[in-house]
């Protein structure tokens, strides 16, 4: 049996204005504020797209090296529903702007460039508001061929795309506020060639969420098939332990997709893709390589690299060891940060490279490093001042401390003697009681060795 996973993506793009009318994107306090008969939907109103909403569409579609289609069309897809009182959104159909995209391996049927609808909100007794500040808001719907058949790979693919807007500056794609919206499918079928019965699952707001939906329900489809059940084509609802059916029951709806006669075939030119390319840059997937090549390990190269507040503090400081910074970047500065409710924009990277470079060099010792960001996070300590404190490393005759050491316990010397190597750790242990964080245990080890063989 295979497990076929379909997604759909809407991204709302950062531009300044509206997909097809000149309303302000952003947020807003009160209802209905940034709207115009354009985006109200008004008769005789002309609609006319964003350049800038065809840029940001063509970056993607170039970073995810996709097809751009140099003339693509905007379609009606017709259909009725309060937070779309015109009764038809534009969006794309025959021809989409962008076809064939590939994030991570995985393939990209295509980007359709279209518009949000307005938001609804449901009060407790029954009262449907509406807001328009939202209708009109471009947005880029990603459609995935359902080729991805773990859940998992689907959480990655989504975190990859996620980032990807991000990193190209055309969407905050924050899920919370509904700008990375994602719609997954799940099918099982009994061979790779074969499709079986689709079944939709919604209210996904998270990635874990998305992931534990997918898991459960290709459980449930295969417990049917084995069982010689058949599947129902349906949409579920994921409720944060199993996906249910909804209560109501979707039909199967004929969109009446035609062209919009108001507005004419969508030229990609050459200016267009130009500025399109000028806002790719490094992608979250080339940072993560080239972080591993510096010798981060992989789990912390891939945390760094997909989070771009990260890997802009990560990458802003250079000459440092890159393990060791990413290590205390993201297990200790981060944690810390979110303990005191912080954010790395609250934190001084440059004062605390100065620290980790006289750490580096030898000048102070590593396990400093720790209490500083502490005291600098928590009491608000400057590095500078923390950097003038902290205590110089001594200079430790190892060798007559471990001489000492052996002759104060013959009795361990004899064991050692009869092949019990593991009074070793013994002397190590007496060593580090005293040194901790001040020696390298290794050091300390091959030194007591050395003294046990002599004895
Ligand atoms: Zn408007
Ligand atoms: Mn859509």
């Amino acid at each position: 049996m295979f497990p076929r996973i379909g997604l759909e993506v809407h991204v709302e793009l950062n531009t300044k204005s509206k997909m097809f009318c000149p309303c302000p994107v952003g947020e807003w306090e009160e209802p209905n504020v940034a709207v115009c008969p354009i985006c109200l939907a008004h008769p005789g109103s002309l609609p006319v797209p964003n350049r800038t909403a065809v840029i940001f569409a063509v970056s993607l579609g170039l970073a995810l090296k996709g097809e751009i289609s140099r003339v693509s069309h905007f379609y009606r897809k017709n259909y009725f529903y309060p937070d779309l009182p015109k009764g038809y959104q534009i969006t794309q159909y025959s021809v989409p702007i962008v076809r064939n995209a590939w994030i991570l391996g995985k393939r990209i049927e295509r980007i359709n460039l279209e518009e949000e609808t307005a938001k609804s909100l449901h009060l407790e007794d029954g009262t449907v508001l509406l807001d328009f500040n939202r209708a009109g808001i471009p947005l880029l719907e990603i459609v995935f061929a359902p080729e991805i058949s773990l859940p998992e790979e689907a959480k990655e693919v989504l975190r990859a795309l996620q980032s990807a807007v991000r990193y190209l500056g055309i969407s905050n794609a924050d899920m919370e506020k509904g700008q990375f919206r994602v719609d997954v499918n799940v099918s099982i079928s009994a061979s790779r060639e074969t499709f079986g019965t689709k079944v939709e699952i919604k209210n996904l707001n998270s990635f874990r969420a998305i992931a534990d939906a997918i898991e459960y329900e290709i459980k449930r489809q295969s417990e049917i098939i084995m069982g010689g059940g058949k599947v129902v084509q349906e949409t579920r609802m994921w409720n944060g332990k199993e996906t249910e059916p909804m209560r109501t029951k979707e039909t199967e709806s004929d969109y009446r997709y035609f062209p919009e006669p108001d507005i004419p075939p969508l030229l990609v030119d050459e200016s267009t893709i130009e500025e399109a390319k000028v806002l790719i840059k490094e992608m979250p997937w080339e940072k993560e390589e080239r972080y591993i090549s510096l010798g981060v390990p992989k789990n912390l190269a891939k945390i760094i690299a997909y989070d771009l507040e990260l890997s802009q503090t990560f990458d802003s400081l250079r000459g440092v060891n890159p393990k060791r910074w990413a290590e205390y970047l993201v297990n200790v500065i981060v944690g810390r940060l979110n303990q005191k409710g912080k954010t790395l924009r609250d934190f001084d990277v440059w004062g605390f490279g100065k620290l980790l470079e006289k750490v580096e060099k030898g000048e102070i010792l590593e396990e400093y490093l720790k209490v500083a960001v502490q005291k600098n996070i928590f009491e608000g300590v400057p590095f500078e001042r923390l950097i003038e404190e902290a205590p110089k490393p001594v200079e430790i005759d190892l060798e007559s401390l471990v001489d000492e050491l052996v002759k104060n316990n013959p009795q361990q010397v004899e064991k050692y003697k009869k092949g019990q190597k593991g009074v070793v750790g013994f002397f190590v242990g007496q060593i580090m009681k005293d040194l901790r964080g001040k020696v390298d245990p290794k050091v300390v080890s091959d030194v007591v060795v050395k003294k046990l063989e002599e004895s």
